[in-house]
């Protein structure tokens, strides 16, 4: 029997330093650190992190991909309108024959809302947390965003068919006397591959595809030596869904790849993460708080990363009882056809496209988090 879910395996670069917080951080707060694994302390993006910014975008890139116009006597095409997954007004209109409705106005012309409370949200929004502002999911069956993310409403929750795991570190960068290099372990590759084929001394380095005799070189500031034999085969086309991250990164950075021990690789890259030092600023001077300064860490722009989503299914599950669909145009009519593992993965790709244009962590206002997915086509 097939299994009920696909996973994807993803690849990413970071475009920018990524600094995703333990939590606990607060501006003036000297050392703002950032999530690790607990087991190996190396620094990883929680796929919560990547699964929250990907929600919002792929809501942003559905409604921009379906903004429509209120015309002067206040009709909006409503199949476009239903597709609003950022930020809905929840307008009072009546349905008319031809596909569009009439936004409901007052005596002054300002559109009415629906429901009877003043304090009720303006807005539906399927992009956000569910926990805070979950009330604002529209939760339907045939959602884009609620289907594959999850949503809770009127106490009702759902999981969301798109399931993220951590970004962990592949290749991480440091500068040596031949220039940036880029360092693995053997963990990750055996890791990534399902496998126990790799290894190196405890002490030493191996040259990955690359049978240049180098001798000794430094990792920042470890310098080592390299083993026997000096190379180690990776196949990279062999990784699961390598896709474009062949061919976009094997052949420009994986001729300068190199392979140390785990405990050297845990060393060397909390050694050489971007530290950056800012300013926290008063909010009411406007000016730099005295004794703010603060310094905060961060994966490093150019490290390679990789991250796993597990599609479910649609077929396996019923939202109020009601099988998940997919509402889909062609020659102007909206067509509802079942859901597949395709239509999750399709939208959940949306969102992911943006993370190298809006990033994706803390301080992205500061020139942080972008993050561009090699493997997702497009
Ligand atoms: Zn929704």
């Amino acid at each position: 029997m097939a299994d009920p879910f696909v996973k994807k395996t993803y690849y990413a670069m970071t475009l920018d330093p990524v600094h995703i917080g333990t939590g606990g951080y607060r501006l003036g707060r000297v050392d703002n650190t950032i999530t690790r694994e607990p087991g190996t302390n190396i620094p990883k993006i929680p796929g919560s992190s990547i699964s929250g910014a990907t929600r919002a975008y792929t809501a942003m890139a559905i409604q921009s991909a379906n903004q429509t116009e209120i015309n002067k006597d206040y009709e909006i095409d409503y199949k476009k309108y239903l597709k609003w997954k950022y930020q809905r007004p929840r307008y009072k209109m009546s349905i008319k024959g031809n596909g569009n409705a009439i936004i409901v106005v007052d005596a002054d012309k300002k559109p009415l809302y629906e429901g009877d409370n003043p304090n009720e949200p303006k807005y539906y929004s399927c992009a956000g947390k569910g926990a805070d502002d979950g009330e604002g999911h529209c939760g339907a069956p045939d959602c884009e965003v609620c289907v594959p993310f999850g949503f809770s409403k009127n106490g009702n929750s759902f999981q969301g068919l798109a399931q993220f795991f951590d970004a962990r570190i592949l290749f991480f960068p440091v500068h040596s006397m031949i220039g940036p290099v880029w360092i693995t372990s053997p963990s990750i590759l055996n890791a990534l591959t399902s496998t126990d084929t790799y290894a190196v001394d405890k002490e030493k380095f191996k040259a990955i595809n690359n049978s240049e005799q180098i001798g000794k070189l430094n990792f920042g500031w470890l310098m080592i030596e390299q083993g026997t034999p000096s190379e180690i085969p990776v196949d990279f086309s062999a990784f699961s869904d390598s896709g474009q991250f062949c061919n976009n990164i094997c052949n420009k950075i994986m001729n300068r790849a190199f392979l140390v021990s785990d405990k050297v690789f845990s060393r060397i890259v909390n050694d050489n993460l971007e530290v950056r030092t800012s300013v926290a600023i008063d909010p009411a001077t406007g000016a730099a708080e005295d004794g703010a300064l603060f310094t905060y860490e961060a994966i490093p722009r150019s490290t390679i990363m990789w991250f796993e989503v597990v599609y479910n299914k649609p077929e396996y599950f019923r939202i109020n009882g009601q099988e998940i669909e997919k509402c889909e145009e062609s020659g102007g009519t909206l067509t509802k056809t079942k859901a597949d593992v395709a239509w999750i993965e399709t939208n959940v790709k949306k969102g992911l496209k943006y993370l190298e244009t809006l990033g994706v962590g803390g301080m992205n206002t500061r020139g942080m988090g972008r993050l561009r997915v090699l493997n997702i086509g497009g």
